[in-house]
Protein backbone atom coordinates (compact mmCIF):
# COMPACT_ATOMS: atom_id res chain seq x y z
CA UNK A 1 0.00 0.00 0.00
CA UNK A 2 1.23 3.50 -0.82
CA UNK A 3 2.37 5.28 2.21
CA UNK A 4 4.04 8.90 2.82
CA UNK A 5 7.46 8.97 2.99
CA UNK A 6 8.62 12.52 3.77
CA UNK A 7 8.95 14.61 6.52
CA UNK A 8 6.20 14.23 9.51
CA UNK A 9 6.78 17.60 10.64
CA UNK A 10 6.52 19.43 7.69
CA UNK A 11 2.62 18.16 7.99
CA UNK A 12 2.42 19.58 10.89
CA UNK A 13 3.36 23.01 10.09
CA UNK A 14 1.40 22.53 6.76
CA UNK A 15 -1.56 22.19 9.13
CA UNK A 16 -0.61 25.22 11.43
CA UNK A 17 -0.80 23.01 14.42
CA UNK A 18 1.02 20.30 16.66
CA UNK A 19 -0.43 16.46 15.07
CA UNK A 20 1.88 14.70 17.36
CA UNK A 21 3.17 12.28 14.41
CA UNK A 22 6.73 11.58 16.09
CA UNK A 23 6.18 10.58 19.27
CA UNK A 24 8.75 11.47 22.08
CA UNK A 25 10.51 14.26 20.10
CA UNK A 26 7.20 15.87 19.66
CA UNK A 27 7.48 16.63 23.62
CA UNK A 28 10.50 18.31 23.32
CA UNK A 29 12.08 21.69 21.97
CA UNK A 30 13.30 19.91 18.59
CA UNK A 31 9.85 20.24 17.69
CA UNK A 32 10.05 21.60 14.55
CA UNK A 33 6.56 23.80 14.52
CA UNK A 34 7.80 24.85 18.10
CA UNK A 35 10.92 26.39 16.36
CA UNK A 36 9.05 27.37 12.75
CA UNK A 37 5.76 27.26 13.52
CA UNK A 38 4.90 28.59 9.82
CA UNK A 39 4.04 26.75 6.68
CA UNK A 40 6.71 25.23 4.82
CA UNK A 41 7.72 26.98 1.47
CA UNK A 42 9.03 30.05 0.32
CA UNK A 43 5.58 31.91 1.05
CA UNK A 44 5.34 29.81 3.90
CA UNK A 45 6.01 33.52 6.44
CA UNK A 46 3.33 35.63 4.13
CA UNK A 47 -0.51 36.08 4.61
CA UNK A 48 -2.70 32.74 3.26
CA UNK A 49 -6.37 34.04 3.41
CA UNK A 50 -8.44 30.09 2.53
CA UNK A 51 -11.45 30.17 0.68
CA UNK A 52 -14.40 27.96 1.97
CA UNK A 53 -13.27 25.16 -0.17
CA UNK A 54 -9.87 26.14 0.91
CA UNK A 55 -10.54 25.15 4.99
CA UNK A 56 -12.47 22.19 4.20
CA UNK A 57 -9.45 20.78 2.32
CA UNK A 58 -6.95 21.78 5.02
CA UNK A 59 -9.25 20.06 7.76
CA UNK A 60 -9.45 16.93 5.48
CA UNK A 61 -5.66 16.61 5.12
CA UNK A 62 -5.83 17.41 9.04
CA UNK A 63 -7.58 14.95 9.94
CA UNK A 64 -6.31 12.27 7.32
CA UNK A 65 -2.68 13.04 8.60
CA UNK A 66 -3.18 12.81 12.40
CA UNK A 67 -4.64 9.50 11.79
CA UNK A 68 -2.21 8.28 9.07
CA UNK A 69 -4.85 7.42 6.05
CA UNK A 70 -4.22 8.00 2.36
CA UNK A 71 -7.10 9.24 0.50
CA UNK A 72 -8.98 6.36 -0.34
CA UNK A 73 -8.96 4.68 3.02
CA UNK A 74 -10.16 7.95 4.62
CA UNK A 75 -13.02 7.98 2.04
CA UNK A 76 -13.86 4.61 2.52
CA UNK A 77 -14.21 5.21 6.20
CA UNK A 78 -16.44 8.12 5.44
CA UNK A 79 -18.43 6.28 3.02
CA UNK A 80 -19.46 3.44 5.65
CA UNK A 81 -19.62 6.45 8.65
CA UNK A 82 -22.50 7.89 5.60
CA UNK A 83 -23.90 4.30 6.27
CA UNK A 84 -24.23 4.20 9.86
CA UNK A 85 -27.18 5.47 11.79
CA UNK A 86 -26.69 9.20 13.63
CA UNK A 87 -24.60 12.12 12.61
CA UNK A 88 -22.19 11.45 9.95
CA UNK A 89 -19.49 13.33 11.69
CA UNK A 90 -19.27 11.82 14.91
CA UNK A 91 -19.44 8.45 13.15
CA UNK A 92 -16.61 9.03 11.07
CA UNK A 93 -14.50 10.10 13.87
CA UNK A 94 -15.57 7.43 16.07
CA UNK A 95 -14.56 4.89 13.33
CA UNK A 96 -11.18 6.20 13.11
CA UNK A 97 -11.09 5.88 16.77
CA UNK A 98 -12.04 2.05 16.73
CA UNK A 99 -8.75 1.16 14.23
CA UNK A 100 -6.66 -1.29 15.79
CA UNK A 101 -3.99 0.80 14.97
CA UNK A 102 -5.81 3.69 17.02
CA UNK A 103 -6.51 1.83 19.88
CA UNK A 104 -2.80 0.67 20.51
CA UNK A 105 -1.49 4.00 20.25
CA UNK A 106 -4.06 5.49 22.54
CA UNK A 107 -3.39 2.94 25.06
CA UNK A 108 0.32 3.51 25.23
CA UNK A 109 1.96 0.67 23.27
CA UNK A 110 3.57 3.02 20.69
CA UNK A 111 4.71 6.41 20.50
CA UNK A 112 3.21 7.23 17.71
CA UNK A 113 0.34 5.81 15.00
CA UNK A 114 3.32 5.30 12.66
CA UNK A 115 4.53 3.02 15.31
CA UNK A 116 1.24 1.65 16.36
CA UNK A 117 0.82 0.49 12.83
CA UNK A 118 4.20 -1.09 12.63
CA UNK A 119 3.23 -3.13 15.73
CA UNK A 120 -0.07 -4.28 14.35
CA UNK A 121 1.75 -5.07 10.99
CA UNK A 122 4.45 -7.03 13.07
CA UNK A 123 2.09 -9.20 14.60
CA UNK A 124 2.81 -8.31 18.11
CA UNK A 125 -0.81 -7.51 19.33
CA UNK A 126 -3.88 -9.78 19.61
CA UNK A 127 -7.55 -9.16 19.92
CA UNK A 128 -9.40 -11.72 23.00
CA UNK A 129 -6.39 -14.04 22.28
CA UNK A 130 -6.12 -13.95 18.44
CA UNK A 131 -2.97 -12.57 16.95
CA UNK A 132 -4.55 -9.84 14.50
CA UNK A 133 -2.45 -7.71 11.97
CA UNK A 134 -4.60 -5.54 10.25
CA UNK A 135 -4.27 -1.85 11.22
CA UNK A 136 -7.94 -1.13 10.30
CA UNK A 137 -9.35 -3.83 12.21
CA UNK A 138 -12.32 -2.19 14.18
CA UNK A 139 -12.43 -2.95 17.93
CA UNK A 140 -15.99 -3.69 19.27
CA UNK A 141 -17.09 -3.10 22.70
CA UNK A 142 -15.64 -5.79 25.36
CA UNK A 143 -12.70 -6.88 23.23
CA UNK A 144 -9.12 -7.00 25.25
CA UNK A 145 -6.38 -6.24 22.72
CA UNK A 146 -3.09 -7.04 24.42
CA UNK A 147 0.66 -7.68 23.81
CA UNK A 148 1.81 -10.64 23.12
CA UNK A 149 3.82 -12.52 25.84
CA UNK A 150 7.02 -12.50 23.75
CA UNK A 151 6.66 -8.85 22.56
CA UNK A 152 6.10 -7.31 25.89
CA UNK A 153 9.62 -7.51 26.69
CA UNK A 154 10.34 -4.93 23.85
CA UNK A 155 12.15 -2.82 24.80
CA UNK A 156 10.10 0.16 22.90
CA UNK A 157 7.01 -1.29 23.68
CA UNK A 158 7.79 -0.73 27.65
CA UNK A 159 9.18 2.79 26.72
CA UNK A 160 5.97 3.83 24.96
CA UNK A 161 3.68 2.58 28.31
CA UNK A 162 6.27 4.91 30.48
CA UNK A 163 5.97 7.63 28.33
CA UNK A 164 2.43 7.58 28.14
CA UNK A 165 1.81 9.01 31.20
CA UNK A 166 3.04 11.73 28.99
CA UNK A 167 -0.67 11.35 27.41
CA UNK A 168 -4.17 10.55 28.89
CA UNK A 169 -5.41 6.88 27.93
CA UNK A 170 -9.55 7.86 27.01
CA UNK A 171 -12.23 7.24 29.25
CA UNK A 172 -13.41 4.27 26.89
CA UNK A 173 -9.91 2.47 27.18
CA UNK A 174 -9.70 -0.06 30.45
CA UNK A 175 -5.33 -0.14 30.06
CA UNK A 176 -3.41 -2.56 32.66
CA UNK A 177 -0.13 -1.30 32.00
CA UNK A 178 1.39 -4.46 34.00
CA UNK A 179 -0.21 -6.86 31.93
CA UNK A 180 -0.49 -4.73 28.82
CA UNK A 181 -3.59 -5.57 28.09
CA UNK A 182 -6.54 -2.39 27.08
CA UNK A 183 -9.56 -3.40 27.26
CA UNK A 184 -12.72 -1.80 25.14
CA UNK A 185 -15.15 -0.23 28.04
CA UNK A 186 -17.23 1.63 25.56
CA UNK A 187 -17.08 2.39 21.59
CA UNK A 188 -15.95 5.79 21.68
CA UNK A 189 -18.33 8.69 21.17
CA UNK A 190 -16.80 12.25 19.87
CA UNK A 191 -16.81 13.80 23.18
CA UNK A 192 -14.37 11.09 23.92
CA UNK A 193 -11.82 12.68 21.57
CA UNK A 194 -10.37 16.17 22.63
CA UNK A 195 -7.95 16.98 19.68
CA UNK A 196 -9.09 20.12 17.75
CA UNK A 197 -11.22 18.64 14.79
CA UNK A 198 -14.10 20.07 12.74
CA UNK A 199 -15.31 17.01 11.21
CA UNK A 200 -18.25 19.23 9.90
CA UNK A 201 -16.31 20.75 7.42
CA UNK A 202 -14.95 17.07 6.01
CA UNK A 203 -18.82 16.35 5.87
CA UNK A 204 -19.14 19.86 3.77
CA UNK A 205 -16.56 18.84 1.51
CA UNK A 206 -17.47 15.38 0.38
CA UNK A 207 -21.01 15.98 0.03
CA UNK A 208 -20.00 18.54 -3.27
FE1 LIG B 1 4.71 17.65 14.59
FE2 LIG B 1 5.89 16.09 16.36
FE3 LIG B 1 7.28 17.08 14.29
FE4 LIG B 1 6.51 18.64 16.31
S1 LIG B 1 7.96 16.95 16.40
S2 LIG B 1 6.36 19.13 14.15
S3 LIG B 1 4.48 17.77 16.80
S4 LIG B 1 5.57 15.63 14.22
Amino acid sequence: MARYCGSVCRLCRRENQKLFLKGDRCYTEKCAFERRGYPPGQHGQGRIKFSEYGLQLREKQKIKRIYGLQETQFRNTFENAENMKGVTGSNFISLLERRLDNVAYRSGFANSRNEARQLVRHGHLTINGKRVNIPSFLVKKGDVVEVTKTSQEVARIRGALEAVKRREVPQWLELDAAQCTSRIRDLPSREDVTAPMEERLVVELYSK
